[in-house]
């Protein structure tokens, strides 16, 4: 079912955002390498796999002693021995003794308290305390279990994975964990007039910097599996390797022809090979022609509209999201930001306005616009951080007015 007719009947973001949530299925889970899993979305909850600290550990270089001695006011110890870090907890023998220890190692057996090797002088075997110590008992220890118990849940499915989280695996003890497989993306211009950055132009050509951008967008998001194509607006051409295409990707994105125009083919070859249309258009400035559809088995489809402006919100706002969540990423809450200054905006359509993040003298954020002459004109993004989304209009956006902010 195509969920848009006539532009009277136009969907809103929103309604798109939803539609594209319910088409896309779950991606498939895989275990990978500890190594191999930073930026990935995690799909299994991970419990401890022992107390943390698992042991009482020893945290500064000095001597371990029974705290008891000390405040009988015993000032000279017998070094028995030294214990290093990963060696099994030794055992005083007896309360003038003292082991010497290294941060990291187990208490050993009869000590409570450790002496910072500033705080004492050895010679001949011997330990002599200097200034006053501080005695008290698990003095520069830490305690076994004090940070965490065994088998309480650490990360939850659906953490994204940075580094303290992936420590937080590898101190559990995996070497692989489970985690959403990333798609396989074909990111494909359209357009006759396109040439290729290092090619020879003519003045009546343009540079394909749609696919330079889309891809760039994806790369900074950790996704590494993107493939690109360049397709002219012929429909024997359309049709051959969109199939292709479909045969061997999970998502497609397409940029350019989605429009009215005569030679915008996309949609209609699309349809002739099995993909349903879900919806055509959407009541937003830019990016109003995009079209989205579902494959015959399962693929995402994206055609978002040629104008590079048009291009990237509509991927920053649409695609990287449904991508994102069809990943099993728990939702972070989107940034809202205030105006830094009045906007008016005539049309009965959400707006996207381009801005960059400034801060005023207390170090707070506002959304400086930035607006660009056409949705072609992507050099008024120089500098800018990504955009906001204000609510059709006609409206005169007061400064202050909060905004959800989405960056490039
Ligand atoms: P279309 O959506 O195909 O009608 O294209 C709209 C405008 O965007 C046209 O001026 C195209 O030349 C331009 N355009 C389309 N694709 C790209 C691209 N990959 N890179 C830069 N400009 C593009
Ligand atoms: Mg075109």
């Amino acid at each position: 079912m195509t969920l848009v007719a006539g532009a009277s009947t136009l969907l809103t973001p929103q309604a798109a955002e939803a539609a594209i949530d319910d088409q896309l299925p779950g991606l498939p889970i895989e275990a990978r390498p500890l190594s191999q899993c930073v930026g990935g979305t995690l799909r299994e909850n991970i419990y401890a796999e022992r107390d943390y600290p698992p042991f009482d550990r020893v945290c500064m270089d000095g001597v371990a002693i029974d705290s008891a001695a000390s405040r009988r006011g015993v000032r000279r110890y017998a070094v028995q021995a030294t214990q290093a870090a990963g060696v099994p907890p030794m055992t005083l023998a007896n309360a003038e003794s003292a082991i010497e220890v290294m941060t990291g190692a187990s208490l050993p057996r009869g000590a409570d308290c450790v002496i910072p090797l500033e705080q004492y002088v050895l010679a001949d075997g011997f330990v002599s305390l200097t200034a006053p110590v501080n005695d008290t008992p698990f003095r520069n220890i830490q305690r076994r279990g004090e940070d965490g118990r065994y088998g309480i849940l650490m990360l939850e499915a659906g953490t994204l994975l940075g580094a303290p989280e992936i420590a937080i695996a590898a101190s559990a003890g995996l070497a692989r964990v489970r985690v959403s497989s990333q798609p396989a993306f074909m990111v494909i211009s359209t357009g006759d007039e396109l040439v290729e950055p290092g090619e020879p132009i003519a003045g009546h050509q343009i540079r394909r910097s749609n696919t330079y951008a889309v891809i760039a967008a994806m790369r900074a998001r950790g996704f590494d599996r993107v493939s690109n194509d360049h397709l002219l607006d012929d429909e024997t051409m359309l049709t051959d390797r969109l199939s292709l295409h479909l045969a061997t990707h999970e998502a497609l994105i397409l940029s350019g022809g989605v429009s009215m125009g005569r030679f915008d083919l996309v949609p209609k070859v699309l349809k002739s090979l099995g993909v349903r249309e879900v919806f055509h258009r959407v009541a937003q400035r830019p990016g109003k022609p995009m079209w989205f559809g579902v494959g015959p088995r399962g693929q995402a489809v994206f055609g978002l509209p040629g104008n590079p402006v048009s291009t990237l919100i509509c991927l920053v706002r649409f695609v990287i999201p449904a991508i994102v969540s069809a990943m099993g990423t728990r939702r972070t809450p989107i940034e809202r930001i205030g105006l830094a200054r009045p906007v008016t905006f005539d049309l009965p359509l959400a707006y996207f306005l381009p801005v960059a993040v400034e801060l005023d003298e207390w170090g707070q954020p506002w959304a400086s616009p930035r607006p660009t002459n056409t949705s072609g004109d992507f050099l008024s993004l120089i500098g800018s951080d990504g955009f906001i989304e204000l609510p059709p209009g006609p409206m005169a956006y007061p400064k202050g007015f909060v905004a959800p902010l989405y960056r490039w």
